[in-house]
């Protein structure tokens, strides 16, 4: 198992208004990950829980990174994930279905912390969960209004899929405008084509 560790910068370096510029050694392992072209970095924010959407622990935004004071004892995970979504879209993974994007973001966390094995011995395989096919469909914007539960197993979904298809199937996929149904489709777990 790897440990990375994650070092802030001194506050009066750099403080922010609400938070501290994000100096984390993952931040370059995301990116070279994703092939991102993103060069900022984003300010990391500490919240209460509470002012989260249910039961989200981490979210990212336009130039920042909020995570739950409650979830630090996961910190590098969450950090990693979030900053998969904040290189996302300047890489060639941009536009993916949101569910999907979850899964990479899990997939990239876990592989970064060394637990990816593990997780995928843990996690459910998408021909046997219940998904519901319209919210395949759900965009960033519409995430955080599913219940933690919905965000939960369409997360599962992703990162079946991920694990399926693989990053270079996701971006033939991509390239080729795919919906939500096709890349259950390329993956074997969906009738058709
Ligand atoms: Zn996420």
């Amino acid at each position: 198992m790897r440990y990375l560790i994650l070092t802030l910068l001194p506050l009066s370096a750099c403080l922010a208004p609400q938070g501290v510029m994000l100096d984390s050694p993952l931040a370059p392992l995301v990116r070279e990950t994703l092939e991102s072209t993103r060069t900022d970095l984003p300010i990391l924010v500490l919240e209460d829980a509470a002012t989260l959407p249910s039961g989200a622990r981490a979210s990212c935004h336009q130039d920042h990174i909020v995570l739950a004071r409650e979830a630090q004892d996961e910190f590098d995970f969450f950090v990693a994930h979030e900053l998969v979504h904040w290189y996302i879209d300047e890489s060639p993974y941009a536009g993916l279905p949101h569910f999907i994007e979850e899964g990479l973001a899990d997939w990239i966390a876990c592989d970064l912390m060394g637990g990816l094995e593990g997780r995928i011995a843990q996690n459910i395989e998408i021909g046997t969960m219940s998904v519901d096919p319209r919210r395949l469909a759900v965009t960033g914007a519409g995430w955080s209004y599913l219940s933690r539960e919905e965000r939960q197993s369409l997360t599962r979904a992703g990162f079946d899929l991920v694990r399926r298809l693989g990053f270079e199937k996701l971006r033939v996929l991509l390239r080729e405008n795919a919906s939500p149904m096709d890349y259950l489709r390329a993956a074997g777990v969906a009738e058709g084509r």
